[in-house]
């Protein structure tokens, strides 16, 4: 039977050290903030911002919320971001995605200031993160590699399997596995044979967003599993990408879902906000 990774237990440790660093930083005058906007009232929006409110309070890590109506215009939207950008106080900024399809939403990113940027999504972060430099760590990959580097697993050499290509997780995602050396592959909706590939997988990382889409016959014995798709399932319960039931007697490792990258996605989050506060002021 697989190790059934904890991301819920490995974020909390992450949370209590990061408020270390946080009451340090506190004796310094320097009060880390996150502003979050939300436009529109996707549902699980509300969910995942509850989520990042409430480990904010647990850090120490200060918060305000942005909550704007469905008719906010481009326009309205950059300028909020501008003010945000322009306060001292603030050191994270985040627009919660999906935002109505009258906006751009990469243009909502890139008007973020790189600094403030604690998503990782502006182009010069993710540029920088391409070219192997310091910069934020897109927070799901980010969260998947801390996990990697938490149960002692090898990268280095290991065949990896991304799949999935967005922008905010699987592009990321393969460069997070490449700089640690592994040979990776990227599938997405297109790729032909993708059972044989994933197959070949020592590492695979699912991020799909389509129920138990990986199968216990595409999983090698031994390998490492990653979930990242939130998905319900046919019973309404919460599932990932990955057909948890059948694969955990078959896997190394395997990350549960709720419970294992989503947990860690927001710890990163956490730490993020945290490091762009100590280089505000460096
Ligand atoms: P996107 O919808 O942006 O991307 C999905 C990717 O899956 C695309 O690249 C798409 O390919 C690919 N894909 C779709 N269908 C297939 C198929 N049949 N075969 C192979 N590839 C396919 O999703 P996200 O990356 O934003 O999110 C993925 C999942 O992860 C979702 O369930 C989301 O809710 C969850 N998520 C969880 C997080 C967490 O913290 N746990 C954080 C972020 C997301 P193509 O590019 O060709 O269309």
């Amino acid at each position: 039977m697989a190790c059934i990774i904890d991301g819920k237990e490995l974020a909390k440790k992450i949370r209590t050290s990061l408020k270390k660093e946080v009451d340090e930083l506190k004796e310094q005058n320097i009060f880390p903030k996150l502003a979050v906007i939300m436009v529109g009232d996707d549902p699980s929006s509300k969910i995942y911002v509850r989520n990042k409110s409430k480990a904010c309070e647990e850090v120490g890590i200060e918060y305000e919320e942005y909550l704007l109506n469905d008719e906010t215009t481009m326009e309205e939207l950059v300028d909020l971001i501008d003010k945000l950008n322009n306060d001292d106080k603030i050191h994270g900024i985040l627009v919660q995605s999906p935002i109505p399809k009258h906006l751009d939403i990469n243009k909502a990113f890139r008007t973020i200031s790189e600094k403030k940027d604690v998503d990782g999504f502006h182009p010069t972060n993710v540029g920088k993160l391409c070219l192997g430099q310091n910069t934020f760590v897109s927070c799901t990959p980010f969260g998947i590699m801390k996990i990697l580097e938490e149960y002692n697993i090898e990268i280095e050499g290991k065949n990896a399997v991304v799949i999935g290509r967005s922008n905010i997780v699987g592009k990321p995602m393969l460069q997070c596995l490449m700089s640690k050396n592994a040979t990776v592959t990227v599938c997405h909706s297109k790729t032909k044979n993708l059972p044989e590939i994933v197959k070949n997988a020592d590492i695979v990382v699912a991020a799909i967003g389509k129920a138990k889409f990986v199968t216990e016959d595409m999983i090698k014995e031994g390998a490492v599993v990653i979930d990242v798709g939130i998905n319900r399932g046919e019973d309404g319960k919460l599932c990932g990408d990955v057909d948890f039931e059948n694969i955990v007697n078959k896997a190394g490792y395997i990350t549960p879902v709720p419970g294992g990258v989503g947990p860690m996605t927001i710890a990163m989050l956490m730490n993020n906000i945290v490091k762009a506060a100590k280089e505000m002021y460096r």
